[in-house]
């Protein structure tokens, strides 16, 4: 057959079948005034951060690869959670460590249960490796019960369980004794993603259950609380073979000198970097109480930087888009209703927010 190059369309390779119909996952970028819509932090790093990375990579060789198993920011992660370095490893945000959780523990044959609502990349990470996803609903609080986990893997029989705690995006936490019961009841790698776990009370992370549950994996992030989220840095923490298994799906030299080095610098000034928390904590505070106060609004008890809420109207994020300001629509989710997210911003984005809501509410 010759190959017809007489139209772009023509000379087009046809995707792979399942892709054919599939949009590119993402949160819009819009150019608006105010974004609230992927639950950054506002404030940007310490202003020595910079300086000093700069100064860093002044010694790097960069004509050499990078430390392919980065064993100086290991041992710094390590330190920082007072676990053995063979216990964790980093990739390009915790997406990356997710994705090569599921390529090595996931794939043709084997399936992965998720909490419903969730974090929308898991079922698009089961897509893309080809594992089969099932789900199990939270409760009207958005609230994981011990009987409820351990009738979900019981029923389902995964080989992976993804749970994000503090969930995104409803905000609340999974207890431990729900952990416990995923655990014990299957025979799967459980997952516990604590993006937003350091917005959240202390004694919320399950890292202290490392010891005690074998198959438990915790993953972390640099995006959120730590301000970076335009570095891509995650890392897990888990026993040895689970960091043995992924180094045989992950890239050969995954993880590049800068981002190695950012993020060491970024774990020596861990206490600047997070000093903004009780502000967050404070603002979202604030908002909620001036949601609650107008008695039209529901809003889920988040402890992390964003409030998922329910209007009494449709059409929220739309109408705030039209005041330039940016929220996460979730309204055509499955239990969500109505709902939108917004992110905790700085004061006055936030006043900004309170303002075009009450004044959409209240057809200003
Ligand atoms: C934001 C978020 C992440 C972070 O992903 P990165 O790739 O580290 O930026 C992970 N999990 C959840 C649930 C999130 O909301």
């Amino acid at each position: 057959m010759t190959a017809d190059r007489t139209t772009a369309e023509a000379a087009r390779v046809p995707v792979r079948d399942d892709l054919r119909t599939v949009t590119p996952y993402g949160a819009p970028q819009a150019e608006v005034p105010v974004r609230l819509n992927t639950n950054e932090t506002a404030d940007p790093p310490p202003a020595a951060y910079l300086v000093t990375v700069a100064e860093r990579i002044q010694r790097l060789e960069l004509n050499r690869y990078p430390d392919r198993p980065h064993r100086e920011l290991r041992v710094a992660l390590a330190a920082r959670h007072d676990v053995d370095p063979d216990r964790v490893w980093a990739a390009n945000g915790s997406n990356e460590v997710l994705l090569q959780l599921l390529q090595a523990y996931g794939g043709p044959g084997r399936s992965a249960l998720y909490v419903r609502p969730g974090y929308s990349m898991y079922p698009e990470l089961c897509r893309t490796t080809f594992t089969a996803g099932s789900e199990v609903d939270l409760d009207d609080r958005f609230e994981l019960s011990p009987e409820v986990a351990a009738a979900a893997v019981a029923d389902h029989d995964p080989d992976l369980v993804l749970i994000p705690s503090p969930n995104n995006p409803a905000g609340t936490p999974v207890g431990h004794d729900a952990i416990r019961a995923l655990h014990d009841r299957s025979r799967a790698l459980i997952v516990v993603d604590e993006a937003y776990v350091e917005f959240a009370p202390a004694g919320t992370s399950v890292v202290a259950l490392l010891a005690e549950l074998p198959r438990l994996t915790v993953v972390r992030t640099f995006s959120k609380a730590f301000r970076l989220a335009g570095l891509r840095l995650g890392y897990l923490l888990a026993a040895p073979w689970v960091v043995d298994d992924v180094q045989k799906v992950r890239l050969p030299y995954h993880l590049d000198a800068l981002t190695q080095v950012a993020g060491l610098v970024a774990l020596e000034q861990e206490s600047q970097f997070l000093e903004h928390r009780q502000r967050v904590a404070t603002e979202r505070e604030r908002m909620r109480d001036h949601l609650e106060a107008r008695g039209d609004v529901e809003v889920a008890p988040s402890v992390a930087n964003f409030l998922l809420l329910r209007p009494p109207v449709d059409g929220l994020f739309d109408r705030l888009l039209d005041r330039g300001i940016l929220v996460r629509d979730f309204s055509d989710k499955p239990r969500l209703e109505r709902c939108v997210r917004v992110t905790v911003g700085t004061p006055t984005e936030n006043d900004a927010f309170l303002a075009a809501l009450d004044a959409v509410l209240d057809g200003g």
